[in-house]
């Protein structure tokens, strides 16, 4: 029987890459999105998916999803926002902005896909998180401490859950051709590219990659591990 996923922010970007990956792995795949109805649902189409609106940062929302989706074998938690701006300038409203979405999100959703697996024990997460949490970031203070936290919770989590034959990682990526790069000015998206032993920004599929076989039975000995697709920007 297939097994089934569901992907947060699935809609576009790297969220829909991984869902097309997944779905050719032989994944049921939910596709969550919060806005990008008309996209996730010609992506539910494009690979025989689901799409299911949430918004993450409602735990009532994210629980009637659960209950409307059944038991999910692998959550990939990729629904994030981004924020460029000098530390000074921050707004505590954007602060708890990103952290409502980037950190309590991926609380919501674990908390209600946990059950399931807790009794079947096995399942697989999967946080997306951020080069910048592992390094920090110059001008993306909140998006940098909102990843940071989701590494600590993948890693926390990845020894809680390991008994109970639960894995949970984290692909931290570097700068990756999606409409959030697209916000950088041209300047700052050369700055990183020329910081790139690679040379370029990292697409989609490049994440998604990764994330597929961390879901698969070939990643069954990798748990708690924070796994950084970056074209050697941050070695
Ligand atoms: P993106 O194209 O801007 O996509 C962001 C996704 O997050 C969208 O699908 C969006 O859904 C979803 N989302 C935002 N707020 C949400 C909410 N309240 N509830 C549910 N979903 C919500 O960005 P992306 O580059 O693909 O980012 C995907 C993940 O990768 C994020 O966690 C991001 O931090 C991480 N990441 C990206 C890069 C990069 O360079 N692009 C690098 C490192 C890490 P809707 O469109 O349906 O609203």
């Amino acid at each position: 029987m297939k097994q089934t996923a569901l992907v947060t922010g699935g809609a576009k970007g790297i969220g829909a890459e991984i869902c097309r990956k997944l779905a050719t792995a032989g994944w049921n795949v939910f596709v969550n999105y919060y806005t990008s109805k008309p996209e996730a649902e010609a992506l539910a189409a494009e690979i025989g998916g689901t799409p299911i609106q949430a918004d993450v940062r409602d735990f009532g929302q994210v629980n009637e999803m659960f209950s409307a989706t059944g038991p999910i074998d692998l959550l990939v938690n990729n629904a994030g926002i981004a924020y460029y701006g000098l530390f000074p300038e921050l707004s505590l409203q954007k602060w708890r902005e990103l952290f409502a979405v980037n950190v309590d999100g991926v609380f919501h959703c674990t908390q209600c896909a946990l059950p399931h697996m807790l009794r079947e024990k096995r399942g697989n997460i999967i946080n997306i998180a951020s080069v910048w949490g592992m390094v920090g970031a110059s001008c993306e203070a909140a998006y940098a401490t909102t990843k940071a936290a989701v590494i600590g919770l993948t890693k926390s989590l990845a020894k809680e859950l390991g008994p109970s034959g639960i894995r949970v990682n984290c692909v931290a990526p570097g700068a990756i051709d999606t409409d959030m790069v697209q916000a950088l000015s041209e300047e700052d998206l050369a700055a990183v590219q020329g910081e790139t032993p690679l040379g370029s920004v990292g697409q989609p599929r490049d994440v998604a990659h990764l994330v597929e076989f961390l879901a698969s039975h070939r990643a069954r000995y990798i748990t708690g591990q924070v796994i950084s697709p970056n074209g050697g920007l941050v070695i």
